[in-house]
């Protein structure tokens, strides 16, 4: 919206939600005791909804206040599944609440397909796509530190996050079994940043940030899209499908008032989808047409196919023992990723391990304002309020982030009976672990034992299985990019070889999944498409209304 309002182009931006305002809807600076429930949230406020769980961290007395989050669109599971599809509607999306951590993809994932021989190459390589990486890093502010490993290209960065106690700890237990630890790329401001204020560290990012510290939707690119007077932006308005004109190419988009629930028709010479990876796929399949019969831009048959998704889940937690007795710390970044386990696995040699490919690992612990480590510990009354006050600077626990490999089982498409409570038929997913995450999950778990052993921590347990798919919210795939029309849903430009005004601004142009997070990604590609969309404007191939 910011690239395209600043060419000068008249934006009419379509959002599921209400406008989030950071002034009503965030209470980060209030203490548990404040909040009528004490940041749990009215329990029976989901009655009735078709999607009645609360979202984990993100979801609280915290931002709860004005129904940020989708729970009365449904969708479905093939028997089998247990995707946990987890929605922010309001303008700025789950990325006012995400986790910040901001890797750049390299050629090991973009050419991981040549290098063992599973799947297939991106259609573009580090060369072309760094560039673009610089951009989003500068525009959103990424904290790092250059480290030169293999798997991590190195990019333009704020100064890091300062490390915890735990994490120089951690770090030389790592060194010891040849793990590296080292500062995440974190969108998050260490020093003032285009006009952003510096973060104060009161470590409640997860639930919004009152100051704009991190980057969001909401503090960078809506306003600066406002600001220059192109943007009409629709709330509460839910896109059911893309409307086509004679020719099959698109018009507009029809969509729900979500308060008068009449359907509503708006026009524009180019439409772009960036309703998050499954969600703009469901619009695509719900896109249906005598041009289109299975869906807008689906001559491929691959729109909803190469469902891809971390495997998130705990392969160990504990405590360090020499902390014990430790004065608390002010680790109010105990909810910043901090410092993580960048991929080492499979690096000089693609098949080193059982598996291919590789994961990361996220350290958290340290004095956070919550003791989340409370379910590890028995006991009742005093003695158990002394216990947690006793362990309290010592908790650590990891966090696995491991990529599934496109597979024909996982997929999302239409269920051909359910409706929504606004008509739409609901997208269904199909999901199964596949064996080489499993393989990676086992293989952390080892790496946990092997890393609380070297580091002198007591470890308490594991995850027993992982968590469910869905939870980590960096699914790819579903609309995937592609020189070959035949086989792929866009082209290396995010515009769809079928409809060419028709683009995609999310992660499901992304064939498969890395080691890494998708949203900085998200946003370099974005910018990059915006980019190639206002060339074929002054090309004539697009033409303003
Ligand atoms: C707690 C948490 C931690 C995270 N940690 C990280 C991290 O560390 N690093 C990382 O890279 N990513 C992280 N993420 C994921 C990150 O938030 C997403 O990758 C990112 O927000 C995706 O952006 P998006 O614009 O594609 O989708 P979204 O942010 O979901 O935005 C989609 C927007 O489209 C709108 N929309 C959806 N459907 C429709 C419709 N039918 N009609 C109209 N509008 C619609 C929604 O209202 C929303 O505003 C995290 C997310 C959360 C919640
Ligand atoms: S810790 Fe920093 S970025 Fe996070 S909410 Fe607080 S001020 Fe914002």
């Amino acid at each position: 919206m910011k690239i395209l309002c600043e060419a000068g182009l008249q934006v009419c931006a379509v959002n599921s939600g209400p406008r989030i305002d950071p002034d009503v809807d965030y209470r980060g600076h209030r203490q548990v005791y404040d909040l009528k429930y004490r940041g749990y949230g009215d329990p029976v406020r989901l009655k009735g909804k078709a999607h009645q769980e609360p979202y984990s961290v993100e979801e609280s007395e915290y931002s709860e206040g004005r129904d940020l989050f989708e729970h009365d669109v449904a969708y479905s599971n093939a028997p089998g599944t247990d995707w946990y599809w987890k929605r922010c509607k309001a303008t700025g999306g789950k990325a006012n609440f995400w986790g910040r951590s901001s890797a750049r993809f390299g050629d090991i994932d973009f050419k991981a397909a040549d290098l063992d021989g599973f799947g297939e190459n991106w259609p573009v390589d580090y060369a072309e796509i760094a560039p673009w990486f610089s951009k989003a890093e500068r525009y959103m502010g990424v904290a790092s530190t250059i480290q030169n490993r293999p798997s991590n290209p190195d990019g333009e960065y704020l100064p890091p996050i300062p490390l915890r106690c735990i994490d120089y700890i951690i770090q030389k237990g790592s060194e010891k079994i040849g793990v590296p630890y080292l500062p995440d790329r974190c969108a998050q401001l260490t020093v003032a940043h285009n006009e952003h204020p510096a973060c104060h560290y009161c470590g409640n990012c997860s639930r919004g940030c009152d100051v704009g510290s991190f980057f969001s939707p909401t503090w960078f690119t809506i306003p600066e899209a406002e600001a220059t007077k192109n943007l009409t932006l629709l709330t509460n308005a839910l896109v059911r499908s893309v409307l086509v004109d004679v020719n099959g190419r698109a018009r507009g988009v029809a969509y729900v008032d979500r308060k008068s629930k009449r359907e509503v028709e708006v026009y524009g010479k180019v439409v772009v989808l960036a309703a998050s990876c499954v969600e703009t796929a469901h619009i695509m399949l719900n896109s249906k047409s005598r041009h289109w019969p299975t869906g807008i831009a689906n001559s491929s048959g691959e729109l909803g196919k190469n469902l891809c998704e971390h495997l998130y889940g705990n392969p160990g937690y504990g405590y360090l023992p020499q902390l014990l007795g430790q004065p608390a710390t002010p680790d109010n970044i105990a909810d910043s990723t901090v410092a993580w386990m960048p991929r080492w696995q499979n690096v000089k040699n693609p098949h080193e391990e059982k598996f291919i490919r590789g994961y990361s690992v996220y350290m958290g612990g340290g004095c956070g304002d919550f003791p989340g480590y409370y379910g590890q510990l028995e006991g009742f009354g005093s003695k158990f309020k002394r216990d947690i006050k006793r362990y309290y600077p010592t908790t650590i626990g990891a966090l696995i982030q491991a990529p599934t490999l496109p597979s024909p089982n996982n997929y999302v498409d239409i269920d051909p009976e359910k409706k929504d409570i606004f008509g739409i038929p609901q997208l269904r997913f199909h999901f199964q672990w596949g064996q080489n995450e499993l393989l990676m999950w086992e293989h952390s778990k080892q790496v946990m034992i092997d890393l609380f052993k070297a580091m002198g921590g007591e470890l308490w347990g594991a995850g027993e299985e992982p968590d469910r798919p869905g939870t980590s919210l960096h699914e790819t795939g579903v609309c995937r990019f592609g020189n070959d029309p035949k086989r792929y849903v866009t082209n290396k430009w995010a515009q769809t070889h079928d409809v060419p005004n028709l683009y995609i601004c999310d992660a499901s142009i992304f064939p498969n999944c890395t080691d890494k997070t998708t949203t900085m990604p998200i946003v370099a590609f974005t910018m990059r498409t915006c980019d190639h969309m206002l060339d074929n404007f002054k090309k004539s191939v697009h033409v303003r209304a």
